[in-house]
């Protein structure tokens, strides 16, 4: 464990401590969207004490000098509490930021301490009521003076104007400019001379809207926040900020939190643990912002990806506990129903998830535009020795796609096709080590390699191999021979093994199970103990029928009639066992995840419809931003996945169900962009779409995962919940 997390745990206790205090002295009940509504200066003053607004400020200017990987600590535990923190929010997520980058050092002095201190607070004026989605459009108009500028416009939406010190303001300051380049940014004090706040109530009836008008409001020289005309550069850099937290998925947290807690029947079960794999996927999206962050990027892309999905995510919420919980909203009931209550903020709060911060639409053309070779860098990436994201990755991605390249192609038997030579290049023994018959190598590039396989549509026993290996390897044992494959019997599936280790039953749809030289077998004992034991390709009474999944790839019924079998070790669980080969299969999912919108992506740009290529419809630019918000989350599970290792198969569970449903949803959008050509066996689509519905359900279904991950999640309380979803502070 590194120094970093030791403080970021420490971190984590201090602000639980807080929070528990607070809501057992009644000072706050948890509520969704409580970021935004839920405003208590005592709350934000309690938090400057312990130098938790600025956190990641230098300390010369009042800030706590930490992290954004800190930030992401204490933000999300005040976030899933619904701790009232709207006082703070905007000043110490943007514009505090914004003035450390653009500032003077005149300006950092006067204001960031103040903001730390809780002194001065910040309101966003942005919009304007002909500027919203078309920021750019704006028209409030600055006009120099002597001395500074004059201010003349309309804000509205302006959360918190009238409980504000400051206003961040966004104005013209030559209207003779391009329309992005006249644009400045200000900072407004809010009892200035000129400046009127009227109140707008919102859906729920709370006052948090604004109309601010400003009118011949004076500003001086020195507020005006970085260089005059920048603004649009300016302020489209404080997205990643704006975008990049877990604000944007934890809104409707304390709603979720209650449904994880009553989830009961198997459809409840498979819901939650859908919404729980994808939320742990999020917070580990989140993390890389928060690195990239640090690492004084502006990581814009993932950010609109975390704020597309996040939102919509929170939204569902709401679903789910309709679902699950079977309660009416109630916003004001008496006796108090927690459920009821936060049922009915989520609801009302919802809409303006996917519309304040930018709407949907906007976020979708910003990832459309990503979908190209080589744009998709400020995603996460594997992070090396070196401390170099992405850069071991690159080397053993390179020499996967030398070898694979064109291989791909229909299912080829052992004999032929490109096996041979990667059984001579050693790969099936990668991630192990030699004195186990590996090839050495970490997980992590057993990984990429199998992911190159999914993306080449290359059909080897690779990923079988590899697993029965290093589930031996995991019991000090070395596999016989290659190809192997490993058997885990499905429910109503059952191998039984006899104290003199004779194994009989039948398990259908073993994949290379024509092939396997030896064969890993999970076993039930007489007392009803599984057990790992290993048998002989070639053993007398192994019986097999031949099969095929969707995708032609083998999956053959083996009978064992009286098998003998070699004992490798006793398990706690069958699906131990069966996550390494899923954690397998979710990197391949990926990488034919990555085939499919390479071809999708390829295909729109130039297939012309109605005069101009698809690519330029904006409905074409959504789906296609949808497919990449699909396999970047794929993505990001299949590597929180590997980071954690082979001792957890939670993680596995999680990359199994993330990416089980990317392959729906990229499948489906890829055949519908790809029309009737799409759907022959002459258009190469097919060989990656058929193995992606085959693949989802294969190693443990999508549901059957999910299930598995909402009991275990049932079985927690608050706290251990939420460390066991980020896999932290364990
Ligand atoms: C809860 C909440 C808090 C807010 N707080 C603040 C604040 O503090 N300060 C501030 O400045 N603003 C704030 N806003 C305003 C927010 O930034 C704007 O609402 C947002 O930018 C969208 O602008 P609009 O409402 O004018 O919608 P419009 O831009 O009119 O969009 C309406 C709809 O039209 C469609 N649409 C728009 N553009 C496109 C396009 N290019 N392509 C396809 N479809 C499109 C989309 O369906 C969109 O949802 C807040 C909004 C909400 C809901």
């Amino acid at each position: 464990m590194t120094d970093d997390d030791h403080h970021h745990r420490a971190l984590r206790r201090e602000v639980r401590a807080l929070v528990a205090g607070w809501i057992a002295a009644g000072r706050f009940r948890p509520r969704c969207d409580a970021w935004l509504r839920g405003y208590d200066a005592e709350f934000s003053q309690a938090l400057a004490e312990r130098g938790w607004i600025g956190l990641t400020w230098p300390v010369g200017v009042g800030g706590g000098g930490r992290s954004n990987a800190a930030r992401l600590v204490l933000t999300e535990e005040l976030l899933r509490a619904g701790a009232p923190v709207a006082g703070h929010w905007m000043g110490d997520r943007q514009i505090g930021p914004a003035i450390l980058r653009y500032g003077t050092p005149e300006l950092q002095r006067r204001y960031l301490p103040r903001i730390a201190a809780g002194e001065v607070t910040f309101c966003l004026g942005m919009s304007e009521s002909e500027a919203g989605s078309d920021l750019s459009a704006v028209r409030t108009a600055a006009t120099a003076v002597a001395g500074g500028w004059r201010i003349t416009g309309r804000k509205i939406w302006t959360s918190h104007a009238h409980r504000s010190t400051h206003a961040y303001v966004l104005a013209r300051t030559d209207r003779a400019a391009e329309q992005h380049a006249g644009l400045s940014e200000f900072i407004v004090d809010m009892t200035a001379d000129g400046v009127q706040v009227r109140p707008i109530l919102d859906l729920r009836g709370d006052h948090h809207f604004n109309e601010v008008v400003l009118d011949d409001v004076f500003v001086p020289d020195d507020h005006v926040l970085g260089q005059l005309g920048n603004g649009w550069k300016q302020v489209t850099e404080q997205l990643a900020f704006e975008r990049g937290g877990m604000e944007r998925v934890l809104s409707t947290y304390p709603l979720l939190a209650a449904a994880v807690a009553a989830a009961g029947d198997q459809a409840d079960l498979g819901s939650t643990g859908r919404a729980l794999a994808l939320l742990a996927t999020l917070r580990r999206l989140a993390k890389h912002v928060a690195g990239q962050l640090d690492a004084g990027e502006a990581p814009v892309l993932a950010a609109a990806i975390l704020k597309d999905v996040g939102t919509r995510f929170e939204q569902d919420v709401n679903e789910l506990a309709r679902e699950v919980l079977a309660v009416e909203p109630d916003p004001v009931g008496e006796p108090v129903d927690d459920a009821a209550q936060l049922l009915a903020d989520g609801i009302l709060a919802a809409p303006g998830f996917t519309i304040r911060g930018g709407v949907t639409a906007v976020l979708r053309s910003i990832i459309a535009r990503s979908a190209r070779p080589g744009q998709l860098a400020d995603l996460p990436a594997r992070v090396d020795a070196a401390g170099a994201a992405g850069a071991a990755d690159a080397d053993v991605r390179a020499v996967a796609d030398d070898v694979l390249r064109g291989r791909g192609g229909e299912p080829q038997t052992v004999d032929a096709g490109i096996w041979p030579t990667l059984l001579e290049l050693g790969w099936a023994g990668v991630g192990r080590p030699e004195d186990l018959g590996g090839a050495g190598g970490e997980l992590a590039d057993l990984v990429t390699l199998v992911q190159a396989c999914g993306r080449h549509v290359v059909s080897v026993p690779l990923l079988e191999s590899a697993a029965a290996g290093l589930i031996a390897a995991q019991h000090g044992h070395t596999v016989k021979a290659v190809p192997a494959t490993v058997v885990v019997p499905r429910a109503g599936e059952t191998l039984r093994i006899a104290d003199d280790g004779i194994v009989t039953g039948f398990v259908g749809r073993v994949p290379w199970g024509r092939a396997a030289a030896t064969i890993i077998v999970v076993a039930t004992r007489a007392d009803g103990r599984p057990l790992i034991v290993e048998v002989d390709g070639a053993a007398d009474g192994l019986e097999r029928t031949p099969g095929t999944n969707l995708a032609g790839e083998p999956r053959d019924g083996l009978r064992f009639a009286g098998v003998t079998a070699r004992r490798i070790g006793d398990i706690g669980a069958p699906e131990d066992v069966r996550a390494v080969p899923a954690l397998l299969r979710s990197a391949m999912t990926l990488g034919s995840l990555e085939n499919v919108l390479e071809h999708t992506a390829a295909h729109v740009a130039v297939r012309e419809q109605f005069g101009r290529p698809l690519a330029r419809f904006q409905d074409v630019g959504s789906a296609l931003a949808q497919m990449v918000e699909q396999v970047t989350l794929a993505r990001v599970a299949v590597l929180a996945a590997t980071e954690a290792g082979l001792g957890r198969p939670d993680r596995a569970m999680i990359a199994a169900v993330v990416t089980a449903r990317a392959a729906t949803d990229v499948a489906r959008s890829a055949h519908q962009l790809h029309g009737a050509m799409g759907v022959t066996r002459e258009h190469p689509l097919h060989l990656a779409t058929r193995r992606l519905w085959s693949w989802r359900d294969e190693w443990g279904s999508e549901r059957e995962w999910a299930v598995a991950i909402a009991a275990q999640a049932r079985s927690l309380a608050a706290d251990p919940l939420w460390d066991w979803l980020t896999g932290e502070s364990e």
